[in-house]
């Protein structure tokens, strides 16, 4: 079976991150970023093991980063970041696996079906590695240091590199060890491994990566990078018929042959929809918000608890961006009230018309919507909140 090892890059200063601590170890989604780096190349099946170069002196944060891990220790890394892989490849070669995936420790968002094509782009004959990449859509200008432009640069053929970049193990380490012996200025120039690689004279070969596998290089990078999480909750609420002329619905009087019972004025969609708003954001149910014990809440509008569910969501940062409801009966007629109840449902909601959904159903004359006893709704609520 071929053999992968990921070899993770951590041992950059990272200037242009601001702040004291390099940004791989910077935190993210509570955890540092060199942490969610770790689990994405582990969730890869094409990566037999992990390890990691750090800085000299990073001992403690990479202790962190790693805790529960259950990694071997570290390696030490050099003054350039060649240096850094060629003792990483070293420490590797007593043992050495078929492949070697160097990653950067600031692309924790790489994804396991990525690795798995770049390693078996790697891995086909007469090819002795293989780099993922986005070819470029932006038109690329060259400008001075005064900003003007200078030219415009064909941008067709061009790509730009991503990690992990995956080599045959023995053919990258012969490669690394001859860059060794090079100047400061051009080990300078070697940017990344392939850069190491082409200079050896290697077979190297690109594929198409994913955008999200982006780099972490500015804090606004790391605030932008999916920091809202999509969350979904259903509610459910069932109100029986009373001796009445007109149903709430959704905020909307309908004229019916019945009123729907209840302590409020009984609004079942409205209900359904607070209980599934609730539920995104574990804040309990309609009753422990507004009980039916207290008087204050007899025949209040429905509107007041919608609004308080969406409320709570906004409390938190987060927002509403979908309301699916679906009415049970067999009577009244939702059709026609359809559009008025989206609109209604809308405005209490405080989100656009195209963000709600009203669906109806019967129950084909069964059961105690079927025997016209009273109506039922179901509604999922689904909503962005910020990631804690
Ligand atoms: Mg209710």
């Amino acid at each position: 079976m071929t053999t992968c090892t990921a070899l993770i890059v951590a041992a950059g200063r990272g200037t242009r991150f601001g702040g004291p601590l390099p940004k791989q170890y910077a935190i993210w989604d509570g955890r540092p970023v060199l942490h969610h780096t770790i689990l994405a190349l582990r969730a890869s099946p094409a990566i037999n093991d992990v390890r990691i170069v750090i800085a000299v002196g990073d001992e403690a944060h990479y202790a962190n980063a790693t805790a529960g891990l259950g990694l071997a220790p570290p390696i030490a890394g050099g003054v350039s970041r060649q240096q850094s892989v060629l003792n990483g490849l070293e420490s590797l070669a007593a043992s050495a696996p078929d492949f070697v995936a160097i990653h950067d420790a600031a692309r924790p968002f790489v994804r396991a079906e990525d690795i798995a094509a770049c390693l078996a782009a790697a891995d086909r004959a007469g090819i002795d590695g293989a780099i993922l990449g986005i070819p470029l859509a932006d038109t690329l200008k060259r400008v001075d240091a005064e900003g003007a432009i200078s030219a415009t640069v064909p941008r067709a053929h061009l790509w730009r590199a991503q990690t992990p970049q995956i080599f045959r193990f023995a053919t990258l380490l012969a490669a690394h060890r001859a860059a060794a012996a090079l100047g400061a200025d051009e080990a300078t120039a070697l940017t990344d491994d392939a850069a190491v690689a082409e200079r050896a004279g290697l077979k190297l070969v690109m594929v198409a990566g994913h955008e999200d596998n982006v780099k972490v290089t500015t804090a606004e990078d790391l605030l932008r990078t999916k920091t809202m999480e999509t969350r979904t909750a259903t509610g459910f609420d069932v109100h029986g018929f009373a001796p009445g002329k007109q149903v709430m619905l959704g905020g909307i009087a309908i004229a019916h042959t019945h009123t729907l019972a209840g302590h409020s004025d009984a609004d079942v969609a409205l209900h359904a929809l607070t209980d599934a708003v609730l539920g995104t954001i574990g804040a309990g149910d309609i009753g422990k918000h507004f009980p039916p014990s207290d008087p204050q809440w007899r025949g209040a509008s429905s509107d007041h608890f919608l609004k308080h569910a969406v409320d709570l969501v906004a409390a938190r940062g987060g927002r509403i961006t979908h309301l699916d409801l679906t009415l049970v009966c067999e009577a009244p007629k939702i059709g026609p009230h359809r559009d008025a109840m989206v609109a209604s449902i809308a405005r209490i909601a405080g989100v656009t018309a195209d963000r709600v959904s009203v669906k109806a159903t019967t129950t084909e004359g069964l059961g105690f919507t079927g025997r016209r006893e009273g109506i039922a709704a179901q509604a999922i609520a689904t909503i962005e909140l910020p990631r804690s």
